[in-house]
């Protein structure tokens, strides 16, 4: 299956390129970026352009960030293209609606991908903890905003969600592993003095569940959700590729390892079958945190 792929950055080159180049299902056939380029693929700088001059292209993948990924997304759905989101799905919930709406009465597929969820530990949590009890669950995500998104500032922007750009990973793996929905009820968010997101966040939601984000943790990353049950402990560590069980391993990868050949595994399954897959539940967390979050000032922030 042809794909074009919108917004050459960060994510595009670390993972997207790499997975659809070692897919037998698909071929990178061009490119969209205003500054980026790909070798051995047509490239363009408008969406629009690339609309119009590839009718064979049947996919298009954004790797824009949230804010700007709208409008390409209604392009591309206008143009009765297949459409794949980058996590978080868009700036607003309402606009993910919008773009569902579209794609359904036009009968196409819309993604809305959450590459955490297809980390190894993942389904096996979820399938262990379908018949227990839960406790309560501590997330403990802390890493460092220079290493994941150095010098964009699009992320301390209005809508780049700040330290929730990771959170909503945990958010993602949380709202896929428990059997049963949480809500969020308080949260204390920092924002740095000269920033518009959140540089760190604590929440707390019912059922006695925690989760605390930090971006500014150097050294070693910290990607960890531990749930208690009434059968045992689970932890999901390195971002849930791996998985322990009372303190025995069941499950392991490297962090990050085979998320994005599991995304476009995914794409190409719902492209086949003609459905759509659009949760927003991770969003809606993240949407609640920031209307009942309150708010302090802390240390300016610079990259
Ligand atoms: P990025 O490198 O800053 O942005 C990707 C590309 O989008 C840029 O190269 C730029 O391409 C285009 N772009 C940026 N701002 C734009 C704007 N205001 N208007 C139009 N185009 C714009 O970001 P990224 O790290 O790849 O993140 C993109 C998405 O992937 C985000 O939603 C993020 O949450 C998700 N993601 C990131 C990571 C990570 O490790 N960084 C991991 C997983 C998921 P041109 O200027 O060339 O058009």
């Amino acid at each position: 299956m042809k794909v074009a792929l919108v917004g050459i950055g960060k994510i595009a080159r670390d993972q997207h390129i790499p997975a659809i180049a070692a897919s037998e299902e698909w071929e990178l056939a061009a490119a969209v970026s205003r500054h980026g380029r790909v070798e051995g693929v047509e490239n363009f700088t408008d969406i629009e352009t690339m609309l119009a001059a590839r009718p064979d292209i049947p996919v298009v993948s954004l790797c824009l960030p949230p804010v700007p990924r709208f409008g390409p997304a209604e392009a591309a759905l206008a143009a009765g293209r297949h459409v794949m989101l980058e996590k978080p799905p868009g700036a607003t919930l309402a606009e993910v609606h919008a773009l569902e709406a579209m794609a359904e009465a036009r009968g196409l597929t819309l993604h809305a991908t959450w590459h955490s969820r297809m980390a190894a530990g993942v389904a096996p949590a979820r399938d262990w903890l379908a018949s227990r009890r839960i406790i309560g669950a501590r997330i403990v995500w802390r890493e460092d905003v220079r290493k994941w998104h150095p010098g964009q500032d699009w992320v301390f922007e209005p809508g780049g969600m700040g330290v929730f750009d990771p959170g909503i990973n945990a958010l993602s793996i949380l709202t896929a592993i428990l059997p049963r929905p949480v809500h969020l009820t308080s949260a204390a968010l920092q924002y740095p003095e000269n920033r518009d997101t959140p540089i760190a966040a604590e929440l707390a939601f019912s059922g006695n569940v925690t989760a605390e984000f930090d971006w500014r943790q150097e050294g070693p990353q910290t990607w960890d959700i531990s749930v208690e049950t009434d059968g045992g402990t689970l932890r999901l560590t390195d971002g849930g590729a791996r998985l322990e069980i009372d303190g025995d391993e069941v499950g392991t990868r490297a962090a990050l390892e085979g998320e994005y050949a599991g995304l476009y595994r995914r794409m190409a399954e719902l492209v086949r079958e003609g459905r759509r897959d659009v949760d927003l539940a991770p969003m809606v967390h993240v949407a609640d945190a920031l209307t009942l979050g309150r708010r302090r000032t802390v240390a300016a922030f610079s990259f």
